[in-house]
Parts: C-alpha cells; structure tokens; sequence
C-alpha cells in the first residue's frame, strides 16, 4: 500500500470532521493530516480508514477513533521533548501521533503478536518512540519514571496507583475509565500528594487487561 494524494485528501476531509466536533489544537489536526493512518490498518479496510471509527487490528484489539486520538492528544497538552508513556501501543497510531508532536515516547503491549507487528511497522516507516516494550502497562514504567504525560488506550477498570505515582509534579494523566463504558479521565499531579481530576465525555475501549502473575 501506498500514501497517495487521494488518501492526503481524506485526512483533510477527516480533520474537518474533527474540527466539528470540537477539536481545535492546531499541532493534533496537523498529525491527523499528516499520519497515514490506511497504513496502519490491515489492507481490506484502506477504504474505511479515514472515517472516524474504530477497526479491528490484530488479537482481537482494535486501532482507536482518529476523534478519540485527537481528544487525548490533545488532553495531554504535549510540549515538544516532553516524556510521554503511553499503554496499548496496539497499531501504532496513537503513538505515531504523540511523535507527530514531537514527544519522547515509551510504549508498551501486553499482546505478542502485536508487539511484533508494530515494532516491524514503526522501523519501516521510520517512526522512533524511544523504547517499545513488551509488558504489562498496568505496572507503567518504574525505570524510566517520572513522566509528563501518561496515555492509556484501553479502559481501566480503575486508576493504576503505579501510574499516578510515576507523573512528574505538574504531569498529566489521560485515561479512560470504567468497564462497559469509560469516562475520559484527565488527572493533573499538583504536588507529591495532591490531584486534581477532570473528567469528560463518554468512550468505548477495549478493556485494559492486568497481567497478575
Ligand atoms: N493506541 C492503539 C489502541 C489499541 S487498543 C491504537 O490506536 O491502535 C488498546 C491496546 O491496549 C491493545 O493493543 C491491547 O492489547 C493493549 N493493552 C491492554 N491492556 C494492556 C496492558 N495492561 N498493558 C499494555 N497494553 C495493554
């Protein structure tokens, strides 16, 4: 598959779409302008891939709504540099959009198969997050610790308190929460002990899977 003029010309139609629903940060439209988002979905759905839907991908796991992408984008408020930790690489195009806006990206997949897959995708395509792991989210990233932003792709049954605990003190947490449904959740850290929690409109994820062993 390819990147052609045509697929340039529904990312511009599909950041319109965004647009009307209310996103308006200049630097996550341009991502959506820009990322071949056809190119990170299996072939038999490229005619599909600049509608705002979710598809499925590999292992059960679907690639997020370009909208959903771009509201938690956009809910981190990246600055260029910034350490981003991202959970559920999945096909990659969430992360491709926090490198878009130039952050620091660690990211990791609970599914094998996946794992591979992208890591394969993001060397072809020479994106370069800083560290793909192989492992469970749940636990965040201790070694790398703190972050600025941390973005989870899948619903959370609840707040991972390891994840709170490796913000940096003004860093921000985007996280969707609850089990059938999620509730977008911001949680900024305020100090070592104080959050402060927004919450917004409602999503549908596939659910973040702990590792308990
Ligand atoms: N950002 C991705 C979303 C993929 S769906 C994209 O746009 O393509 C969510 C992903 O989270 C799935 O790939 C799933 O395997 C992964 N996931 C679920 N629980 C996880 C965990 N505990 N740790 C890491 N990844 C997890």
């Amino acid at each position: 598959m390819k990147d052609t003029l045509k697929h340039q010309g529904m990312r511009n139609k599909l950041a319109k779409v965004l647009i009307s629903k209310g996103i308006s940060n200049a630097k996550v439209l341009a991502a959506i302008r820009t990322i071949p988002r056809h190119l990170f979905m299996d072939s038999s759905f490229e005619g599909h891939a600049y509608q705002d839907k979710a598809f499925p991908i590999a292992a059960n796991q679907t690639i997020s709504q370009p909208y959903t992408v771009a509201f938690q984008t956009e809910l981190l408020e990246l600055k260029t540099g910034q350490k981003i930790l991202e959970i559920g690489t999945g096909s990659g195009y969430q992360t491709a959009a926090l490198l878009s806006l130039k952050a620091v990206v660690f990211t990791i997949e609970r599914q094998l198969e996946l794992f591979k897959k992208t890591n394969i995708f993001f060397k072809k395509m020479g994106y370069r997050p800083k560290k793909v792991i192989f492992g469970d989210g749940y636990k965040g990233l201790p070694e790398e610790a703190p972050f600025d932003g941390i973005i989870v792709t899948a619903g959370a049954p609840e707040i991972p308190k390891a994840l709170m605990a490796q913000l940096k003190i003004g860093g921000r947490l985007v996280i969707p929460v609850g089990f059938e449904e999620q509730i977008m959740t911001l949680l900024i850290r305020k100090s070592a002990t104080e959050f402060e929690k927004k919450e917004f409109g409602s999503f549908r994820f596939v659910p973040l899977l702990e590792d308990k062993n």
